[in-house]
């Protein structure tokens, strides 16, 4: 690690914190209780409308020890110690998976924090996230950084939640250790991140990294936007949308993509692409699928579902890197979405205050670029979906089994026998309007404030105990032991 790194990442400032942090917190006993009772199950879980692997069916689920242990048909009266039965207009679905969370504790908790961020997840049907390694201080680059900030999250955990490793320049010899220590892969850009204490690779750089990341199966993530081309393209600056949007060209993104997609053919390592919001990169993507590598892609709601011709003048809410493109763009990703060229959805929660998005001039040059919306990726993406006919359960595919297909959660992401019992009740014929000042993240800003969304998430269960918005019984989950 470089001095110059180490420095803006406050390597040494952080150390008597993570000393005080390590003694006050002892390794949680194991919590599986041994109450005594006389029902087969703890919980029992009834239904018209229980979305197993088999699909939509009447079911029974018996859960005990915290997993699905028994799936029944309906009628077979399991007797668990507690009993739910959904009302007519529910549907139990497995907890969802969000693979791309900006939580930024420790050092920016103003903008996030892991108590107001994992509630905002389960509220939203959510019950596993993995937190991205930067916009936190120190980010996440090296182990007793990643340390650090595990002994932050712990007591604070809402959801189980899983950390992604940095890559950047000066840390190759620092992946290993991470790996071992159980993240889930590693996150790099190809330009500047928005902080400065994470630089970018480039593509040399990348490729290198992605040779040391082979050696052990780690899986590199990639904000795939071009630096150069950003560099060339028009300032953002003004209230403007379309200034903003000229000056993050697909172009730039596309470059990106192709030097990511080409290093991995040279490699042969495991790459994902984060957030893509290009349509044109599309085709590219599919034929290196075709062609066999290892490669998978996410794309986020808000891609998904808004578009750059209806952004108002100065409604930086709406500002996030890679940009919210044209409609046509929108319809082109989710014909990618349908053909499986992107493979999943995932948020991009990346909140920051009030302050920071610039609220008052609503200059989009100066505003920070993230959007906040964890606790409402289910109803946004399923308003839309089932507007285009598309059903619930390919829904929860995009959004809980394929990302835990993807980052080796061999016990979420559905449910079936053996996997924990994370789930969710969604009623997808209710509706709501979306009260900002009301979510459960930090900053009460989203770009869906005040939008009528489809489907409601009415409870959430982690490993079969309802998230109770008071005590904390998410767990810190390592790569390849959840
Ligand atoms: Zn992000």
């Amino acid at each position: 690690m470089s001095e110059e790194l180490a420095k803006v990442n406050q390597l040494e400032s952080f150390r008597d914190e993570l000393d005080r942090l390590r003694a006050a917190q002892q390794e949680p006993a194991d919590t599986v209780q041994n109450q005594p009772h006389t029902a087969d199950y703890d919980l029992v879980v009834r239904g018209r409308r229980i979305m197993t692997t088999a699909g939509l069916a009447e079911r029974e689920l018996g859960i005990s020890g915290g997993k699905i242990v028994a799936i029944e048909p309906l009628g077979s009266n399991l007797d668990g110690a507690e009993t739910i039965v959904l009302a007519e207009d529910e549907t139990l679905i497995p907890g969802l998976v969000d693979g791309h969370v900006h939580v930024n504790e420790p050092g920016r908790t103003e903008w996030e924090g892991f108590a107001t961020a994992t509630k905002a997840a389960a509220a939203g049907g959510i019950t596993t996230i993995l937190d991205m390694p930067l916009n936190s201080i120190p980010s996440t680059v090296t182990d007793p950084a990643l340390e650090f900030k595990q002994l932050v999250a712990r007591p604070q955990a809402f959801v189980d939640v899983g950390f992604w490793g940095g890559a950047v320049p000066g840390n190759l010899d620092d992946l290993r250790e991470l790996h071992d220590s159980g993240v889930f892969g590693f996150k790099c850009f190809l330009l500047h991140s928005g902080v400065d204490e994470f630089p970018p690779l480039n593509a040399d750089q990348l490729e290198t990294y992605l040779e040391r990341l082979r050696g052990f199966d780690a899986l590199m993530i990639v904000h795939a936007e071009d630096s150069r081309a950003i560099d060339r393209a028009p300032s953002p600056e003004g209230d403007g949308y379309a200034k903003f949007l000229a000056s993050r060209p697909r172009g730039a993104e596309n470059l990106a993509i192709a030097e990511v997609l080409e290093r991995t053919r040279w490699t042969g390592a495991r790459t994902h692409i984060l957030h893509l919001s290009s349509s044109d990169a599309l085709p590219m993507l599919r034929s290196a699928k075709t062609d066999g590598l290892n490669l998978t892609v996410e794309t986020c709601p808000h891609y998904l579902t808004l578009a750059a011709e209806s952004i108002p003048p100065g409604a930086t809410a709406f500002k996030c890197c890679p940009p919210i493109r044209e409609a046509s763009n929108r319809e082109a990703l989710w014909e990618g979405l349908l053909d499986g060229t992107i493979d999943y959805i995932a948020s991009d929660h990346s909140p920051s205050t009030l302050d920071l998005k610039d609220l008052g001039n609503g200059d989009f040059a100066v505003a920070w670029g993230g959007i906040a919306s964890v606790q409402l990726g289910i109803s946004v993406v399923w308003t839309e979906a089932r507007r285009r006919g598309i059903e619930l359960a390919q829904v929860v595919d995009w959004m809980a089994s394929r990302p835990a297909d993807r980052l080796r959660l061999r016990d979420k992401g559905r449910l079936a026998l053996g996997y924990d019992a994370d789930m969710a009740v969604f009623a997808a014929d209710d509706a709501f309007v979306v009260d900002a000042g009301r979510l459960h993240h930090r900053n009460p800003l989203t770009p869906y404030d005040q939008r009528a969304l489809s489907g409601v998430v009415r409870r959430t269960f982690l490993r079969g105990s309802e998230v109770d918005y008071q005590t904390p019984g998410g767990r810190l989950i390592r790569r390849g032991l959840a």
